[in-house]
């Protein structure tokens, strides 16, 4: 028997489900035509495993999404920089989450040692995470290890997002909230990542990067 291509039979499925939303909520592709106004910017991995928008149970119009390997934040990448100025000034989206997910392959790689050309200098990052908790990750499975990446990863990045004046700005004024998250790929369930913070380290970050108007 003949497979049917991915692509060919995809192609197909999205007629089946553009009928089928168009049905559910009629006036949802209508509305969408007009603009959008989400309240969710999603920061995460390019994973195929981590499809934003139908694991949080969402539709088209509900989330802004930028995806990259690994989800890292890098503080001069032109395209995650440009989507977070867009959705936070522009679109004023509510929620700013970062996803990280267990056994993301960027984490893995940047846990091992085999060189990956472009790839380095974009997984950077991650081994400077692994260099500082050098002892804490060998003393750990490689499961545990990686999971561990993943949350500091998480953690760095909000750190970096929150660095950024355009999230602190919004955080000021209009009570923007920034969000870190873990899915779980074997079970598809997202776990919070706490992120209260010392005051002390709110007063820091606001005299060393909210920019004068
Ligand atoms: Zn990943």
């Amino acid at each position: 028997m003949a497979v049917t291509d991915v692509y060919i039979s995809a192609l197909d499925h999205n007629k089946e489900w553009a009928a089928k939303i168009a049905q559910e909520d009629p006036t949802l592709f209508a509305t969408l035509a007009i603009g959008q106004h989400p309240q969710i910017l999603w920061i995460g991995c390019s994973d195929s495993r981590c499809p934003e928008t139908t694991l949080l149970g969402l539709k088209p119009g509900d989330v802004f999404v930028h995806r990259n390997i690994a989800n890292i934040i890098h503080a001069t990448d032109l395209s995650s920089s440009a989507v977070i100025e867009y959705a936070v000034r522009h679109l004023r989206v509510k929620h700013v989450v970062l996803c990280g997910h267990t056994s993301c392959g960027g984490v893995a790689a940047a846990l091992g040692n085999k060189p990956l050309g472009i790839l380095d200098p974009w997984l950077l990052p991650l081994r400077q995470i692994r260099s500082l908790h050098l002892k804490e990750l060998q003393g750990m499975s490689a499961t545990e290890a990686s999971l561990r990446v993943v949350e500091l990863n998480v953690q760095e990045g909000i750190k970096l997002l929150k660095q950024k004046d355009v999230v602190l700005e919004a955080i000021e004024k209009r009570g923007l909230q920034v969000h870190g998250l873990i899915y779980d790929v074997a079970c598809g369930v997202l776990r919070e990542l706490d992120s209260n913070e010392p005051e002390e380290a709110i007063k820091a970050r606001l005299a060393s990067f909210k920019l004068e108007a």
